[in-house]
């Protein structure tokens, strides 16, 4: 599957066609101060898409110009996230190998008189810039000479003046209805410790000073980014051509994606990361990428759901059960399948012989061939689910077993629950039944109807699984801050069985337990503690 016509498409096919480019060259431009989420992932594939399809090239450059949240943990999983998702970087650059590049930008603003050293506090700043009612004022320093400024800035740059003390602002409108051209800040002082450049620099220039610069170096024909730079782009357009670079890049919107119930901020991620909400960046409630890929999310299925969900000119919601469709086709195709039992309840056979283990030789998929067989135990005590029990049949949807109803197991036998044993405090402790030696399956049996068919599990070589159950972190229509609006009860844990099969699973495979839904063996599992996530149930609840 490939990108759809979109309108970024149409634009870079002109400019092909019109010979403004002979290639497209896009970025991905994370700055490293987070795990991807499934929103960056948008822009991913359609950055690496869309170059794809004109064969062009696509790099991956760590904005990395604010050198207090930023850290290498993050650039790492970064790129390690873009492979997974199934892209390979024609490049992988980082903005703050550009600052002396910038710095000899900036001087060029100055000596044309655009841009100014301002000694204002930060309020100060903040209050002469007025608002989309109220004019700006200039600033009082606004009119340094270039000598001035020049030597203010080398003295930035050597760590002469204190964080905080003064900023370069380029010198545009102060009346400007763009609040973004109202003489923005563009560099300022930070005595952080920098992830990559360590203490080379101590003044760091702001994202849309540095982001314009960054996109003309790589020569970077279309600079796709997401709606809330629409207004920034004047600015950036200003910067390309103030500072003189040679290559001319062009910003385009497009809208964001968001999913409902999944908040896709990196800041809220964090937030529930540092205050430990979740159990890390790749908890398998996160929308991020190592969450989702840990939760058993196949990078195909994002693909595809993000290639779907199409382009457009506006943020939109999508529903989540979209995402899941997508997932469930590929693991359709995939997934093997198992049985397990999450909730167990015992059934003993009464008529089946004691110390007979018999075993049902059952394809691993029903579609796939090649996949092979796998061989399930069946004996006298079996584990079906709680579930799939009730003592008296409540009404004639009710497809599954009772007290003297009959159903079919799964690749084995019929069975007739014939009595139910209960502990002292009423509750249910076990099932005796009787099985019917002529329903084996397929042994082309056909002249009963049972009460439906039902999944088990053979006690004897029973595996024990902790089964992993999910749901939203946070609903959308709740109020309040994202740590009061948690859901605490978004992870379920169930202590249950299933066949010995499991045992051949590796971390991150994926398998169907039949009736249960798609599940991933999580990253902890070990063989002798086997966990499983749910990836998705069977089928849409909507
Ligand atoms: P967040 O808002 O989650 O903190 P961000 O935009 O600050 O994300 P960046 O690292 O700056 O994170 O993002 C890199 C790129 O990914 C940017 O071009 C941004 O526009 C894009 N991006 C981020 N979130 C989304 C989203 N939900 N939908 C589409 N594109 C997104
Ligand atoms: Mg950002």
């Amino acid at each position: 599957m490939s990108i759809h016509s979109n309108f970024i498409k149409s634009i870079m096919e002109t400019d092909l066609e019109t010979k403004k480019h002979h290639e497209i060259i896009t970025r991905f431009p994370p700055e490293p101060n987070g795990f991807l989420h499934i929103g960056h992932a948008r822009a991913i594939v359609t950055n690496f898409e869309l170059a794809k399809s004109f064969g062009g090239k696509t790099n991956l450059r760590f904005d990395d110009t604010n050198p207090s949240k930023e850290d290498d943990i993050f650039v790492q999983n970064i790129i390690s996230d873009i492979r997974w998702l199934g892209y390979e970087p024609d490049g992988i650059y980082y903005a703050s190998d550009y600052f002396e590049e910038m710095y000899v930008r900036a001087v060029i603003l100055i000596k044309k008189g655009l841009a100014y050293i301002d000694e204002s506090s930060a309020d100060d700043i903040k209050n002469m810039r007025g608002s989309t009612s109220i004019k700006g004022i200039e600033s009082p320093y606004r009119n340094r000479s270039v000598e001035e400024n020049l030597k203010l800035f080398e003295a930035m740059k050597l760590g002469q003046k204190e964080e905080g003390s003064c900023v370069l602002r380029a010198k545009i409108d102060m009346s400007s209805p763009n609040m973004n051209m109202r003489d923005p800040v563009i560099y300022r002082i930070s005595f952080d410790h920098h992830h990559h450049r360590g203490n080379d620099w101590v003044i760091y220039p702001m994202y849309d000073f540095a982001h314009p610069i960054e996109d003309a170096i790589e020569g970077i024909t279309h600079s796709l980014c997401s709606l809330e730079f629409e207004d920034h782009r004047p600015l950036y357009d200003w910067v390309v051509r103030e500072t003189e670079m040679p290559k001319i890049p062009r910003q385009i919107e497009f809208g964001r994606l968001t999913i409902e119930n999944t908040v896709m901020s990196k800041r809220y991620l964090r937030q529930l990361v540092e205050e430990n909400k979740v159990t890390g960046w790749d908890d398998p409630r996160m929308p991020t990428l190592k969450g989702l890929r840990r939760r058993g999310y196949t990078p195909e299925a994002i693909r595809k759901f993000i290639l779907e969900s199409g382009l457009s000119k506006i943020n939109s919601t999508i529903d989540s059960s979209m995402l899941d469709a997508a997932l469930r086709d590929d693991l359709n195709q995939k997934a093997g399948r198992l049985m397990g039992v999450k909730d167990p309840l015992k059934v003993v056979i009464t008529n089946y012989p004691e110390n007979q283990v018999e075993q049902l030789d059952v394809e691993l998929h029903p579609d796939i061939e090649t996949t092979g067989t796998r061989s399930i135990p069946f004996s006298r005590e079996i584990y079906i689910e709680q579930e799939d029990f009730v003592v008296e049949k409540p009404n004639n949807k009710y497809k599954r077993l009772y007290l003297s109803g009959e159903v079919r197991l799964f690749h084995a036998y019929f069975i007739t629950c014939q009595n139910v044993i209960y502990k002292e405090d009423g509750t249910i402790d076990y099932l005796e039944a009787t099985y019917d030696p002529e329903t084996k399956s397929g042994s082309g049996f056909e002249s009963r109807k049972p009460n439906g068919t039902i999944h088990f599990v053979e006690v004897s070589q029973a595996v024990p699984v902790t089964f992993n159950m999910f749901g939203p972190m946070v609903l959308d229509e709740e109020e309040g801050d994202i740590i009061s609006r948690f859901k605490e009860d978004s992870w379920q844990t169930q202590h249950g069985f299933a066949e010995p099969f499991i045992i051949s699973l590796q971390v991150e495979d994926k398998c169907q337990f039949k009736r249960l839904g798609f599940y991933c063996v999580d990253t902890l599992s070990t063989k002798e503690n086997i966990i499983m996530n749910e990836i998705a149930t069977l089928k849409s609840s909507k």
